[in-house]
């Protein structure tokens, strides 16, 4: 079968390799219809994650169709039309019995290296999917994959990162970063009721971008975004912050742009060891701060909702629809920042 796989740094190429098989009870072999370039990629792209092994099979985000499980699979027959989580999980060790399952102590995600379980990625025409009663979910009828495929990852991260601020009904909200996740946060927070969100990005097109999903556009490269926040929430600062950058000018910003009792959710993926955090005044202005990957089996049976019921359309960020044989074309666009999300039709 056809796959995409890792080379070196800044080099993808699409190569043949061998069919995967059922191997354990829990299997389900999935054929790919639809994969994604996600930005997580692009870190393994740009060679920021140790531990991806030439040859290796790149790629988290899919949909598919069931064509065969394993003895023990319940949830999944052939024929089902499914969506999958980016990060795999056993549903049955301590921290998946408290649903912490992106904690799972055997999880990890596909397609993301030696450090991260060393699962094949679903860029590729056939996927196998370890412990698939837990990490696929049936696609509504309705909902074509071009929208599902989103609550495998990016949209579903966003929800969670927009749950864990605890945003309520009527809060203002700032999102900062409008690429893919950002641009989901900035809807999330709308369907979660928010009032105002600001959108803070350096980028005049994506600001751009964010304003078409319903956000108040800051475009970062051309005014001050504390003075434009404080400007409009009269001085206070918004309730709540999403930092959908990662890395450490983006999290001090965080703490300028929230209100005094207000909360900061991060998510933005960074490879910085440590940053210095601001002790004093998180403690004088009683900052709540939560930072941590997305936990997907959580929420996505939320956001597949969300997607069924048409309150959530992620599909306006698509830039790039590509076959595989294209997918090299499609790293290099979205490293070079051509692209905003690059899915590939499979089959
Ligand atoms: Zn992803
Ligand atoms: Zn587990």
């Amino acid at each position: 079968m056809k796959a995409v796989q890792y080379v070196d740094v800044e080099s993808v190429q699409v190569g043949q390799v061998a069919e995967p098989t059922i191997q354990t009870p829990d299997d389900v072999l999935v054929r790919v219809t639809t994969s994604a370039i996600c930005g997580s990629d692009l870190h393994l792209y740009r060679g920021h994650i140790p531990g991806m092994a030439p040859a290796s099979i790149m790629g988290h985000e899919y949909t598919g169709v069931v064509t065969a499980v394993g003895e023990r699979v319940r949830q999944v027959q052939a024929g089902d039309r499914v969506v999958g989580t980016f990060h795999v999980a056993c549903g049955v060790c301590r921290m998946c019995c408290l649903g912490q399952y992106h904690q799972c102590i055997q999880g990890g995600v596909l397609g993301y290296g030696l450090a991260f379980g060393d699962y094949p990625g679903t860029q590729a025409e056939m996927v196998s999917v370890p412990w698939g009663d837990i990490n696929l979910r049936k696609i509504p009828d309705s909902l074509p994959d071009e929208k599902a495929i989103f609550a495998g990852d990016i949209l579903t991260t966003a929800y969670g990162a927009v749950q864990n601020s605890g945003l309520k009904p009527g809060e203002t909200c700032a999102v900062i970063g409008a690429g893919p996740v950002g641009l989901m946060a900035v809807m999330a927070a709308r369907v979660m009721g928010a009032g105002h969100v600001f959108s803070i990005d350096r980028d005049a097109g994506r600001a751009q971008a964010a304003e078409s999903f319903g956000a108040i556009p800051v475009d970062s490269s051309r005014s001050n975004p504390v003075r434009r926040i404080m400007q409009a929430t009269a001085g206070f600062g918004v309730d709540v912050v999403i930092e959908a950058v990662g890395g450490p000018a983006t999290l001090a910003l965080a703490f300028q742009l929230v209100r005094g009792g207000g909360r900061i959710s991060a998510i933005g993926v960074t490879a910085e060891a440590d940053w210095v955090f601001p002790l004093m005044s998180s403690l004088t202005r009683d900052i709540t701060f939560r930072i941590g990957l997305a936990n997907i089996h959580r929420d996505i049976d939320t956001t597949l909702n969300l997607l069924g019921a048409g309150r959530i359309d992620p599909t306006a960020v698509v830039s790039h629809r590509l076959s595989l044989d294209a997918a090299p074309e499609g790293y290099r666009l979205y490293h070079q920042q051509r692209a905003t999300k690059v899915l590939l039709q499979v089959g």
